[in-house]
């Protein structure tokens, strides 16, 4: 199969590589789009010690479950050949934190796509057991392209959620990428009366008027 390498800092190559190796308590997914992160970009650029070269990035795909090893624990509702997304952010379960539901204080969190775990620009991609609760089905509406901003976009609704927007109010936004676009249209959506957007940069700032 063929996946994207960085193979160094600003360098990206197109390789034929092997298939992955199913866990028995895994999932090998037959990716049909992967999101590219600021994340990715930030790792593209500058490089990132959790992606010793050559690293295949690539933490935000979509792809339909092709192989689910014998030992499996999927989620309710999925099963093999499912259409999924594979949420990044890798937490032990176990932990005091998890236990009580902080999950995002897991004392042994990871992320998918990065060392030790080679992420998903590539045909197909293994889903470590770790990461099998992580796992979401997806409406046969969604595209695939669409659905992998399933992560950021849930982090822009999670900064609406705890901001609670009221009828009437003026929220200012700082920042006019992707995350700050959708926060502006749930804003909107709350009630928001008047919804300002800015921006360092005068080119997202056209963008976003669009
Ligand atoms: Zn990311
Ligand atoms: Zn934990």
């Amino acid at each position: 199969m063929r996946a994207a390498f960085m193979t160094g800092v600003n360098a990206v190559e197109v390789r034929e590589t092997d298939e992955p190796k199913l866990d028995p308590a895994g999932a090998v997914l037959n990716v049909e789009a992967c999101g590219i992160c600021g994340t990715d970009a930030r790792t593209f650029f500058n490089g990132d010690p959790g992606a010793p070269a050559p690293w295949v990035l690539g933490h935000e795909p979509v792809g339909t479950l092709e192989d689910v090893g014998p030992d499996a624990d999927l989620p309710p509702g999925i099963s093999k050949g499912d259409r999924v997304f594979l949420g990044s952010i890798l937490t032990c379960g176990e932990c005091r934190w998890c236990v009580d539901g902080f999950q995002n204080l897991c004392e042994h969190h990871l992320l998918y796509g990065y060392d030790p775990f080679p992420g998903a620009y590539s045909e197909r991609a293994a889903v470590p057991p770790i990461a099998m609760k992580n796992l979401i089905k997806l409406p046969p509406e969604l595209p695939s392209d669409l659905a992998t901003v399933a992560d950021p976009f849930a982090c822009a609704l999670n900064g609406i959620e705890a901001l609670d927007i009221r009828l009437g109010d003026t929220v200012v936004i700082v920042g006019s990428g992707p995350i700050g676009c959708w926060q502006a249209v749930m804003a909107r959506d709350r009630g928001a009366s008047r919804v300002y957007l800015t921006d360092v940069s005068a080119e997202r700032l056209e963008i976003a008027l669009r």
